[in-house]
């Protein structure tokens, strides 16, 4: 899950991380009463979206009179800010934030991150931050220092001064940056986060060190320990055909292609995309209808996945064990009426009850195409997402 930059510097400010002042705001009136609040003579207006690039995208800009906070709140409520990580679509813009305006020195880049190699959480730190991270990492890899901490002791004073140096952090500074990279360790650590990045970390003009962004991603099987942190989700960030699946308990996930699949067990649905795409097909996404998928679970997964314009045609690809073959033909069936199925359905089942799931679907008068295998089923359906069947 992830969450706004506003929200992540109140987690940050909560753990001992400095981050400049700042209000988030609904409209362009509430940003200049903002900017009043806070007094000048800068002010930052920044686009809140689920996306980074922002600055890039023009969704960044500093303001030296309340005139240009208004100004620029203007430009930027409302708009459809593209960066590299929105598509080339864009995201509206429905939230702002102000925030008083840094002396900027020097820009660094730290983030956490949980590194599957080492199984650990790793810190990652450069003196090269700001808005070129990337382009440091494939150019100038020599320029990115990793820590890899051990989970019972933490970020160490050893290793946060070490990094620190590393960075170009001066000596007067350093027990400043020791205190924020240990604040960031701990937020990380306590909500059971799997990103948390801040670029530009800065050195102020004063020898300060500041948060200037903050970026989260939170672990969503880990959610149900942090009401606080769920609470924060904006649906209106979040792809709407993932939102509805997820009030059905559907494990959805939305891809760029045209073949819907609806499938129980998290690895046949994975094996069933690598098929579909073995045999020269597009998934239109993830779906994982899990073990007690009801006949309205596999309705509304139908309604889902249907609300994508670009569907051509659907793969149903079932192992009946605790789940029943019959139980999802009936699914099937309800769902194919209730929506009025105009693409075609392909039908693979095996397993528990298998040979009277398949007499159902048959005696159902409706244009299901069966197949017995994966390769058939796969096949199958991208001849007939291809128009073929
Ligand atoms: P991102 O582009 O989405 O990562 O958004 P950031 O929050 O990192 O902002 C982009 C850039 O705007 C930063 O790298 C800074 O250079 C600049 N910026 C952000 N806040 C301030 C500020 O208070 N003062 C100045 N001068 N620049 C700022
Ligand atoms: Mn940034």
């Amino acid at each position: 899950m992830k969450i706004h930059e506003y929200q992540g510097k109140e987690i940050l400010r909560k753990f001992g991380v400095t981050v400049p002042r700042g209000i988030p705001c609904m409209t362009v009136e509430e940003a200049v009463k903002a900017a009043e609040t806070l007094g000048g003579p800068v002010w930052v207006v920044k686009a809140q979206i689920h996306a980074g690039g922002r600055g890039k995208g023009g969704g960044v800009k500093v303001a030296k009179s309340l005139e240009q906070v208004k100004e620029y709140s203007e430009q930027i409520m409302g708009m459809q800010l593209i960066t590299h990580q929105t598509g080339p679509e864009g995201q509206k813009v429905r939230r702002l934030m102000i925030e008083e305006g840094a002396d900027i020195k020097k820009e660094l880049y730290v983030s956490l991150v949980t590194d599957r190699v080492s199984q650990r959480v790793v810190l990652m730190a450069s003196s090269e931050g700001g808005m070129d991270i990337e382009e440091v990492a494939e150019s100038h890899p020599e320029k990115i220092h990793n820590v890899i901490i051990d989970p019972a002791v933490g970020l160490t004073d050893a290793d946060a001064d070490d990094v620190a140096r590393k960075i170009g952090v001066p000596e007067a500074s350093i027990a400043d940056a020791r205190a924020n990279l240990q604040g960031l360790y701990k937020a990380y650590w306590d909500t059971d986060a799997s990103l948390a990045e801040i670029n530009p970390l800065i050195l102020t003009g004063d020898g300060k060190v500041i948060a200037l962004d903050a970026k989260f991603n939170f672990d969503a099987n880990a959610l149900f320990r942090h009401p606080e942190i769920v609470a924060y989700r904006d649906l209106d960030e979040e792809d709407p055909a993932e939102v509805e699946a997820s009030k059905f308990d559907l494990a959805y996930i939305s891809l760029d292609g045209n073949i819907g699949c609806l499938v129980n067990g998290a690895g046949l649905a994975m094996a069933t995309m690598d098929t579909i795409k073995l045999f020269g097909g597009e998934p239109a996404n993830f779906l994982d209808v899990g073990g007690g998928a009801t006949a309205e679970k596999v309705t509304e997964a139908f309604k889902i996945m249907l609300k994508n314009p670009g569907l051509k045609a659907i793969l149903v690809n079932i192992f009946g064990g605790i789940m029943r073959c019959d139980v999802i033909a009936e699914g099937v069936i309800t769902a194919s009426k209730a929506v009025s199925l105009q693409v075609p359905l392909v039908v693979r089942m095996k397993g528990t009850n298998e040979d009277l799931g398949k007499k159902m679907l048959a005696e159902s008068g409706l244009p299901i195409i069966a197949a017995d295998t994966m390769e058939d089923a796969a096949k199958s359906v991208v001849a007939a997402a291809a128009g073929q069947a």
